[in-house]
């Protein structure tokens, strides 16, 4: 039987698991310490955990389940790094560098069955969901090549916007945001960490209920249901009228802000006329919201094209000038292939064409 990564427990599983196992409970904060805060690679390197824990851990779990591959740096410091897993699936990572710290956007699963039609991700089917240790892994192989580095930095932000819809993956995602987020391990403030979702409305109420204080970002990209089904399939199953609700009973139960995401795509949904039907839909909760405008990044056999500077300019304005807080997302990487999917759909391209050739 394959062994699971000891990343992918929570600080209460690593405990119940080494006291079940008749250890005493002061070896989890132990080991949870060596894990998060000296950060070995290696269970023998817990120098002051006694040899029975050290060989029950080594027995049943292991440190590094993702092999890093290729390791891009653009100019502006954003990295992207493509992990195979075990069973030889790719993912890929991104740790991006802002003004307020060093944030990390980590992949929930490989492949996503959403669909979104101008996404790399929807291109290829859901293959299968990462595990909880699988994503821990992704920053803490970061948070290793830092610490490497020498330069004393930390990982401060985490994005959970890489492949995947992390609500088709809700139990892992929740398992991975309270081991980043355990104040005794790695820390990462949950005010800190945002969650993306296509939109599953049953999912939203869920995560309400869970008052974790992280972020939560919802992917609309489009005003009405006619256009939004047009580019995202999900809108049929969960459409404006489902999702909107979902959306008040999150700010209602949270009260913090909720990020709107939306792609501009040329001549599709970037006209004066969406961004007056955005103003209509968001005019309630404007107070509450953040609209974050994306230029596209153009996906190969894609119809679409990135919105025309003029027309981001005047959507962006017509914004503003009702009310409503919005910004145009600025790219990191566009020199490595940084956007979501990108590396990842190549590397299987290029594996897809060595088999040909073969
Ligand atoms: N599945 C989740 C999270 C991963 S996608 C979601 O859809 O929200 C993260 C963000 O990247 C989403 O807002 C998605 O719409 C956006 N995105 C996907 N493909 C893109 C592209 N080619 N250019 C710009 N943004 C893209
Ligand atoms: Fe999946 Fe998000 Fe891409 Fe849509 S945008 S296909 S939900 S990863």
């Amino acid at each position: 039987m394959q062994k699971e990564s000891i990343y992918g427990l929570t600080y209460e599983q690593l405990k119940d698991w080494l006291v079940e196992s008749g250890q005493k409970r002061f070896r989890a904060d132990q080991v949870w310490d060596w894990l998060y805060r000296k950060r070995v690679k290696s269970f023998s390197d817990m120098k002051n955990v006694n040899k029975e824990t050290i060989q029950l851990l080594e027995d049943n779990y292991v440190v590094q389940t993702l092999k890093e591959t290729i390791k891009q740096e653009s100019k502006d410091g954003t990295i992207k790094f493509l992990f195979e897993l075990e069973d030889g699936n790719y993912i890929e990572t991104v740790l991006m560098r802002f003004d307020y710290g060093l944030s990390v956007c980590v992949t929930t699963q490989v492949g996503c069955n959403i669909g979104c039609s101008f996404c790399a991700s929807g291109i290829l089917r859901k293959n299968r969901d990462l595990s909880s240790g699988e994503i821990v892994e992704q920053i803490m192989n970061v948070q290793h090549h830092l610490d490497e580095r020498g330069d004393q930095e930390r990982v401060s932000h985490i994005v959970v916007m890489g492949i995947g819809e992390p609500f088709d993956n809700y139990n892992n995602t929740l398992d991975f945001l309270r081991i980043v987020n355990d104040q005794n391990g790695l820390s990462i403030g949950a005010r800190h960490i945002t969650v993306s979702t296509s939109g599953l409305v049953d999912k939203i109420y869920q995560f309400a209920d869970e008052n974790l204080q992280v972020n939560l970002a919802l992917s609309l990209h489009a005003p009405n249901n006619d256009l939004r089904t047009q580019i995202m399939k999900i809108n049929k199953a969960f459409p404006l009228e489902k999702l909107m609700p979902a959306i008040d009973y999150y700010l209602e139960k949270n009260n913090r802000r909720i990020t709107f995401e939306y792609i501009l795509l040329d001549d599709v949904n970037d006209h004066v006329e969406e961004a007056n039907q955005l103003v209509d839909l968001l005019k309630d909760k404007r107070h509450l919201s953040y609209v974050n405008l994306i230029p596209y990044n153009p996906v190969a056999d894609h119809p679409y094209e990135r919105s025309r500077k003029k027309n981001i300019l005047k959507f962006y304005e017509t914004l503003l000038e009702n009310g409503i807080n919005c910004g145009v997302r600025v790219e990191q990487g566009s020199d490595i292939d940084a956007a979501c999917g990108q590396l990842r759909s190549k590397q299987i391209e290029k594996a897809k064409r060595k088999k040909v050739n073969a």
